[in-house]
């Protein structure tokens, strides 16, 4: 094999300073005034608590808000959200990241995937917002992993293991809708990592996870820009300290709240309308 040596002026394009990719500033900026005044005077309509190693289904009409909260001990829970009426309208992780960056907080939103890209779900309320970027380069709630899954833990260990966040997802979506697990798995896709605390060595730019700061009580709340189907799966890795696909790791519950706004809280507040571009993808 060729060995390719850094060529004379290496150092010199290494130095060139990175440009962001997808400059934000002209991203629709949600109402958070109107989202929290709203949600101070909702009232609450129902509650999912996700057991363990399991996921639950939940759907939010539009305008209504959802909370996620950690209960018992520290726990992470691997969302997915689909369009309440369109399960082919689903949560994009990657444009998610392109868009606002490797973690999610509050005024940031869960964008759908094409052909609508709009936002689904807009943070309101973040407890873990202080934790930032610590030294390792990790923070909270990413969009930059997938979500455990027994394909790829019989790949690089040839487990047969069921109580990943993927399979959790599976059976919890095919339950809700009551279609088979063959129907429902295509519709999992990856998720937003509520509660985790990743990011990626510096050295080899690894993918890592580390204790989550979780402690129970703290929550991440969210406004539904539409109807949405949620699926949470409390990960089988519980805090994600260790292990994250096997029942070694202790595992907690995770509490899904929703609530309704007041008649009149949101007046001209409207869903957003799925992108403008036109689809002849020049023909
Ligand atoms: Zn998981």
């Amino acid at each position: 094999m060729t060995k390719h040596p850094a060529p004379p002026d290496a150092d010199e394009r290494r130095a060139v300073a990175p440009v962001i990719c997808y400059p934000n500033d002209t991203l629709p900026k949600p109402d958070l005034a109107q989202y929290r005044a709203a949600r101070d005077t909702a009232d609450k309509i129902g509650e999912v608590l996700v057991p363990p190693r399991d996921a639950r289904c939940f759907e939010v009409p539009a305008g209504h808000f959802f909370r996620i909260t950690s209960v018992e001990g520290p726990q992470v829970g691997d969302l997915n959200l689909w369009n309440l009426n369109d399960l082919s309208e689903r949560f994009y992780s990657g444009k998610t990241r392109a868009l606002h960056g490797t973690h999610l907080t509050t005024g940031e939103r869960m964008w759908s995937s094409f052909p609508r890209l709009r936002p689904m779900a807009t943070i309101i309320e973040d407890t873990l917002e202080w934790y930032g970027i610590d030294q390792y380069g990790g923070s909270v709630h990413d969009v930059i992993g997938t979500r455990c899954d027994p394909y790829t833990g019989n790949l690089l260990s040839g487990t047969q293991y069921h109580h990943c966040c993927h399979s959790n997802l599976t059976r919890a979506l095919a339950d809700h809708l009551g279609i088979s697990l063959a129907e429902a798995e295509p519709h999992v896709h990856d998720v937003l990592n509520v509660f985790m605390c990743t990011g990626f060595t510096r050295d080899t730019g690894q993918y890592f996870m580390k204790a989550s700061p979780v402690r129970p009580g703290d929550y991440l709340e969210f406004f539904a820009e539409f109807g949405l189907l949620g699926n949470l799966s409390a990960c089988p890795g519980g805090d994600c300290s260790a292990e994250h696909s096997s029942d070694e790791a202790a595992c907690y519950p995770l509490l899904v709240e929703v609530f309704a706004p007041k008649e009149g809280a949101l007046d001209g507040w409207k869903s957003p309308a799925p992108s403008g571009y036109d689809r002849s993808h020049g023909r």
